[in-house]
């Protein structure tokens, strides 16, 4: 293994072997872009480069004791924080003030083994404001041989002053290659049970992101993906009854139903991408193709753009705990309108 293992961000990669081989590494860099894109695995893989005995500091072996140890957060120069809830009940989880002064205490010291400490912040936006402030101090009188990595996937939420310190690595959503390349090569045990077909449907439906390639229930999305169709095709005040039908359902499980809205607004974007005759890879559920294009041939672009903004702005109502029920009903209601 080596950087190299780190699949579909080749921009965050350059810019940190650039930094490795010409020496040139900063005291502390901010890793931000969404979430579940391999922020982490390179900050790690970067921390084992720092110290790796065998292919150190342009790459790394993964196999040496610095490599081992880092990748088990054994390491006793290796930091790695994290958010935690104050109690099981807490409502968010957040690095505390107590762990960066812990944190500072042990990067007061000289490395034991390491040739570079470094401490991983991961949800660094996470820090309370006495926690941020303390890690401040850190950042502007760095100890010597350690390296700061924040990560962040809401880096507006840092203060200004924690980011002005830091070097800026920008990391974006994967591509679907980069996904399935990742799905093929990874060792997360889920992937074993994938089929080729089910590979292709996550590598699809992930929208850059690994944790949503892996995490999905494909058999649920292919149920509600075939409800919404059904209703799509059938929208129409004739058909009142199939409509109350499907809102009562939905209304009583509150939680899955910001889901159900997001898979609608992708079908009917997708029905408007056929509609527009967009490319074939523009198309997200392009595993059930043959089923959109008739649907897209029964409805005019207008009434596709209608039932999106309808949805949308359901969708946004909901966010502001609107009534679910007449929400749904009136977002139908005005799909058979412009039926
Ligand atoms: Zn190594």
């Amino acid at each position: 293994m080596s950087l190299l293992r780190i699949l579909g961000q080749d921009q965050p990669r350059r810019i940190i072997q650039n930094a490795l081989e010409n020496n040139s590494v900063s005291h502390a860099y901010l890793f931000y872009g969404p979430e579940s894109i391999g922020k982490k695995l390179t900050a790690i893989e970067f921390a084992k480069a720092l110290n790796c005995v065998v292919s150190g500091p342009v790459d790394n072996c993964g196999e040496c004791p610095s490599c081992r140890k880092i990748d088990q957060a054994i390491h006793p120069d290796f930091f790695l924080l994290e958010p935690k809830k104050s109690s099981p009940a807490g409502r968010n989880a957040i690095i505390n003030v107590d762990e960066i002064r812990e944190l500072q205490k042990k990067l007061a010291y000289l490395p034991y083994e390491a040739k570079t400490k470094v401490a991983i912040l991961d949800g660094a936006e996470t820090m309370n404001p006495q926690a941020a402030n303390t890690l401040l101090k850190t950042l502007e009188e760095p100890p010597s041989s350690t390296i700061l990595i924040l990560i962040s996937s809401s880096p507006y939420q840092l203060l200004p002053t924690i980011i002005s310190r830091c070097q800026g690595v920008k990391f974006h959503l994967l591509s679907t290659d980069a996904v399935r390349q990742i799905l093929q090569q990874s060792t997360f045990a889920e992937t074993d049970g994938f089929s080729e077909k089910e590979m292709d449907l996550r590598t699809l439906r992930s929208r850059g992101r690994i944790s949503r390639a892996l995490e999905e229930d494909i058999e649920a999305t292919r149920h509600y993906r075939e409800e919404i169709l059904k209703l799509l095709e059938q929208a129409s005040f004739k058909r009142m009854d199939l409509i109350f039908n499907w809102t009562r359902q939905w209304a009583k499980k509150s939680d899955g139903v910001q889901s159900v809205l997001d898979e609608m607004l992708h079908l009917l974007r997708d029905l408007a991408v056929i509609k527009c005759q967009g490319k074939n890879t523009e198309i997200l559920n392009r595993d059930i193709l043959d089923r959109l294009k008739p649907l897209a041939a029964q409805k005019s672009t207008k009434t596709l753009i209608a039932m999106f903004d309808s949805a949308l702005k359901t969708k946004s109502a909901l966010t502001a705990n609107a009534n679910l029920q007449l929400s749904l009903d009136h977002m139908l209601i005005q799909f058979c309108e412009a039926a």
